[in-house]
């Protein structure tokens, strides 16, 4: 891929206007429902192929977006995937995750009070967009080093197999695992 092709992630100042946006939408729940819904960490930091992702670390509530597609699609996802999560969060502190369905009726209902579509998830395309990162292993012949997938790397360690140098012939021994 051309590095031109890749395409940069979101800006701080767009970031801020997500967050402005975030909290003008708890604003806008804290009036419906007539209670307090604390400001929400958000973070940029998600990968792969989802635009946003609420979730509850460690006790923590966070919503994380992915920075490469909201740089891309961002009128797209001020639009639609910001409500979309804050209303995971909204119905999380009204309900519980676990009492109701993810995109259920108590969803789209905060999806209404905010004004926005209770659409799932955009299809976006992500060409230039970085994917999540594999695990690699670092190897070494007499030659030279080789990085071999989790896959190939986990067959070794289970004694189904083992890899020869293409250049030497001698046996890939395992160096350390690389990035
Ligand atoms: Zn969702
Ligand atoms: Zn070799």
């Amino acid at each position: 891929m051309a590095q031109q092709d890749i395409i940069s992630p979101i800006s701080p100042d767009l970031q801020q206007q997500v967050r402005q946006k975030t909290a003008q939408l708890l604003q806008i729940a804290e009036s419906y429902y007539q209670r307090s819904f604390p400001v929400i960490p958000v973070l940029f930091d998600l990968r792969g192929k989802s635009a946003g992702m609420y979730r509850v670390q460690g006790g923590k509530r966070v919503i994380r977006y992915n920075p490469y597609i909201f740089a891309r699609y961002f009128e797209d996802n001020f639009s639609q995937t910001i409500p979309h999560e804050v209303a995971h969060y909204i119905t999380d502190v009204l309900y519980g995750l676990r009492q109701i369905r993810p995109h259920g009726s108590e969803w789209k209902s905060v999806m209404a009070v905010f004004g926005a579509e209770p659409s799932r998830t955009a299809i976006y395309d992500l060409t230039g967009i970085p994917q999540r990162q594999y695990r690699r292993f670092v190897y070494r012949c007499d030659c030279q080093n080789y990085e071999l997938t989790t896959r190939r790397h986990n067959k070794i360690l289970r004694g189904q197999g083992h890899y020869l140098c293409r250049e030497c012939g001698s046996r890939l021994l395992f160096v350390a695992e690389g990035k």
